[in-house]
């Protein structure tokens, strides 16, 4: 197939399809998610050779709600054998010293008769990107572009910069540490999403939702037995965002990814199939925005009809950079064209306001700092927060054991041999 070559874009409306089911077993569910919206066969033609992107994100378990179960993609490659593929890789980017997860699907793999790569070491790939959003050229795993059909296996995640971290991000895993770091340092994350969705669309996406998580930093877990498939990937990250209680309009990189013809994500106009999304709905998953507003005494951040530029910067740079709970008096953020501060407020509160749809003029009658930007710049957005807030220091143990604690006291169990996110010493 021509790396250029984008099948999903066109100009003719067409209805999509998500399916969501539950239960407790996994190979069940995703069986029956695929087959709702017309089974492997559908996707997977004799002779085609498969690769199946799943987020494996640093090799976390099952239970943290990061990663993908090994089950799940035992299921799929399963059915892609059914299907008659001639090839099947499973891959996703190494990105931890702990190989147990890695190592457990490159058995699965070859089990199963399929191929486990390193999709962040195995050759590259320079691939031009017709209309992107950004970048006009990026480098991947040459087998995104080398497979005939693409199965994006996600999760259900929050992110806190993106939004919500389920299919379309998960082509993420396809570029280099190297590329990760630049995307990252230039602060054009979602633009390279919807590029590398552009490289290559994902033919069948499967969404692992055992778990719900905030992805970073993760902890805030729900138990949710789903399983999701569908045959869009901007439609099953809206669907995903709604069933974690997040908005796919406020979502920027959807609505870029509807601009360059790669789906839709507007849910009244297309199927949804299985369950409902109020019934797959348990209850608002923790995005950055609440993390902060909940774990910080003194920051508040109001947000009212704001979109990912403002909220995506500012968690990012607020979580990454600082100690939340170093304010010494109340600080409001406000983002958004309709974002209000709460009248009257604390004597010595101050107020930061964000981005160009927040610019104080006569008429609206806004005070407080101004961070200006469409979105805000982050080196401005870090400057202002540096007046009031301590540099961050990292997790201690103790915090880290409440962190188990919790999480035990949920009924949520993690493996004896989990490595904590800190180094040991500390
Ligand atoms: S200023 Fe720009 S980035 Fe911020 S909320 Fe408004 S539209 Fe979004």
């Amino acid at each position: 197939m021509s790396n250029n070559v984008n099948p999903n874009l066109t100009k003719e409306p067409k209805r999509y399809t998500v399916s969501i089911v539950r239960g407790e077993n996994i190979v069940d569910r995703v069986n029956k998610a695929i087959e709702l919206i017309g089974g492997m066969k559908r996707f997977v033609k004799k002779g085609d050779k498969v690769l199946i992107k799943a987020n494996l994100v640093d090799g976390k378990p099952y239970e943290t709600g990061e990663t993908v179960h090994p089950e799940t993609i035992r299921t799929i490659i399963k059915q892609a054998k059914t299907a008659e593929a001639s090839q099947i890789k499973v891959g996703d980017a190494v990105t931890s010293w702990d190989m147990t997860l890695y190592n457990t699907v490159a058995k699965i793999a070859e089990e199963e008769g399929a191929e486990w790569v390193d999709l962040g070491r195995s050759p590259r790939a320079e691939v031009k990107v017709e209309n992107p959003v950004f970048f006009e050229k990026v480098s991947v795993a040459k087998e995104l572009v080398e497979c005939d059909v693409l199965i994006n296996v996600g999760t259900l995640k929050t992110h806190h910069l993106a939004g919500v971290t389920v299919a379309m991000k998960n082509l993420y895993g396809v570029l280099e540490l190297q590329d990760r770091i630049k995307y990252h340092r230039l602060d054009k994350i979602e633009e390279v999403i919807v590029d590398l969705n552009l490289v290559k669309p994902s033919s069948l996406i499967v969404v692992d939702g055992g778990y719900t998580t905030h992805h970073w930093p993760a902890f805030e877990v729900q138990k949710m037995d789903l399983a999701m498939a569908g045959d869009n990937v901007v439609l099953v990250d809206a669907v995903a965002a709604k069933v974690m209680g997040a908005d796919p309009k406020a979502i920027r990189y959807l609505r870029w990814a509807e601009e360059h013809g790669l789906g839709s994500a507007d849910i009244e106009k297309n199927r949804i199939l299985g369950l409902t999304i109020e019934e797959a709905y348990r209850a608002k998953t923790v995005n950055m925005v609440d993390y902060i507003n909940k774990e910080s005494e003194n920051i508040k951040i109001i947000i009212q009809g704001a979109c990912t530029g403002c909220y995506g910067r500012l968690s990012t740079v607020t979580m990454q950079r600082f100690d939340i709970n170093s304010a010494k008096t109340k600080l409001y953020i406000l983002m958004g064209p309709n974002a209000k501060l709460p009248n009257p407020m604390e004597k010595d509160a101050t107020c930061i306001l964000c981005g160009n749809c927040l610019a104080p003029t006569f008429y609206n009658r806004l005070q407080g700092t101004h961070v200006p930007g469409c979105p805000p710049d982050l080196e401005a957005f870090a400057q202002e927060l540096s007046n009031y807030l301590s540099p961050r220091r990292r997790l201690t143990r103790q915090e880290w054991e409440k962190i188990h604690k919790d999480m035990e006291a949920k009924g949520i169990k993690l493996p004896k041999d989990f490595k904590p996110p800190f180094s040991q010493e500390q």
